[in-house]
C-alpha cells in the first residue's frame, strides 16, 4: 500500500516548491499519497490536484489553520476539505487581510531597528503566494543583514521579538468548525508544540478538542520523540481519533526535513489515510 505524507507546504504559503513541483517530487519519492496543508490558504490545492492527475499519486486537499488558544498558537490540520466551500473561503480571506495589514507594520518596526527591506523584497522571497514571517526573514538574509533565517527569528521576528506583530487568529473551536463545514476532517497538528509538559493537562486539552469535533491527531512527526509518539498514539486510541502523520515538508525553507521521511526515520503508512477517509 506504500507510504504517505499528510503534512506538506508549497509556495502558496511558505514552502519553496510550487504545488506542481511538490507533486512531481512526491512521485519521484515513490509516495502513494500526499496532503497539501498550506498555512491558512487553499490557493495551492487546485494546482496540486491537477498535477496529481494521471500520476498515480493521490493528492488530498488539506489546510493548516493557525489557531489561538490561551497559551499560544495551535495548528489545526484539515483533510478532505472542499477548496471551493464558500464559508471556508470567506473566513480564510479574513486571515489574508490580517496578514496584509500586519506585513507593513513588521517592516516599519524593522526599519526602526535599522533593517531596511521593502514589501517588494518580501514578495520576491514569497514566490507569489501568501506572505509570512519566513519570507520576511529570507528577504533580510538576502539583503545581507543576517546570515540565516534562524538568526532573524531569534533577534527580530519570534513571537514577542522586537519586530513581532500579532495577527488575528481563529479559536481552535472555530478552526475545527470551519474545516468540518467544508467537508473536512479536523486534526490536531504536531501536539508537541503545545508545550504542555504535563500529560494530564494534555489529556484534558485533547478531550476538550474532541468534544468540539476534533477527529484526528498528528502522531507521527519528525520532531516527536518516541515517548511523545507513544503518548499521542495513546490519546488517539483513548479519544477515538484517527492517528495521522507527516513531515511538515517546506523544501529549501526547512532543508533538514525531507518529503515523506522527515529527518530520515519517518514512515507514515497508507492505511492511516484510508482509515481516516472511511
Ligand atoms: P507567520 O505565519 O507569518 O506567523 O509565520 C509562521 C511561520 O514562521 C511558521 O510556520 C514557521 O515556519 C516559522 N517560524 C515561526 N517561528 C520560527 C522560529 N523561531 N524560527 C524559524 N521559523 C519560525
Ligand atoms: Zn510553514
Ligand atoms: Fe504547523
Ligand atoms: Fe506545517
Amino acid at each position: 500500500m506504500g507510504y504517505v505524507d499528510l503534512h506538506t507546504h508549497s509556495t502558496a504559503s511558505d514552502g519553496s516548491l510550487t504545488p506542481t513541483e511538490l507533486v512531481t517530487y512526491a512521485v519521484a519519492k515513490g509516495l502513494t499519497a500526499i496532503a497539501l496543508t498550506d498555512h491558512d490558504t487553499t490557493e495551492g490545492l487546485d494546482e496540486a490536484i491537477n498535477a496529481g492527475n494521471n500520476t498515480g499519486l493521490e493528492v488530498v486537499p488539506g489546510i493548516e489553520i493557525s489557531a489561538q488558544y490561551e497559551a499560544g498558537t495551535m495548528h489545526i490540520l484539515g483533510y478532505f476539505i472542499d477548496p471551493g466551500n464558500a464559508a471556508l473561503r470567506s473566513n480564510l480571506a479574513r486571515l489574508q487581510e490580517a496578514r496584509r495589514t500586519r506585513n507593513p507594520r513588521i517592516l516599519e518596526k524593522l526599519a526602526q531597528l535599522g533593517v531596511h527591506i521593502t514589501i517588494e523584497d518580501v514578495e520576491e522571497a514569497s514566490g507569489g503566494g501568501q506572505i509570512g514571517r519566513p519570507h520576511i526573514a529570507q528577504a533580510i538574509v538576502k539583503k545581507g543583514y543576517a546570515n540565516d533565517v534562524n538568526y532573524v527569528f531569534d533577534n527580530y521576528l519570534t513571537k514577542g521579538g522586537p519586530a513581532y506583530v500579532d495577527k488575528f487568529r481563529f479559536s481552535p473551536e472555530d478552526s475545527i468548525s470551519l474545516i468540518k463545514s467544508a467537508g473536512g476532517r479536523a486534526c490536531l497538528g504536531h501536539p508537541f508544540t503545545l508545550f504542555i509538559k504535563d500529560n494530564v493537562m494534555l489529556d484534558q486539552m485533547v478531550a476538550g478538542l474532541k468534544a468540539r469535533g476534533l477527529e484526528a491527531i498528528e502522531v507521527y512527526y519528525p520532531d516527536h520523540s518516541p515517548e511523545q509518539t507513544a503518548t499521542f498514539l495513546h490519546l488517539a486510541k483513548k479519544y477515538d481519533l484517527f492517528p495521522t502523520g507527516g513531515s511538515d515538508f517546506h523544501g529549501r525553507a526547512k532543508p533538514r526535513v525531507d518529503l515523506g521521511i522527515g529527518y530520515g526515520a519517518l514512515r507514515v503508512p497508507y492505511e492511516l489515510l484510508d482509515h481516516m477517509r472511511s
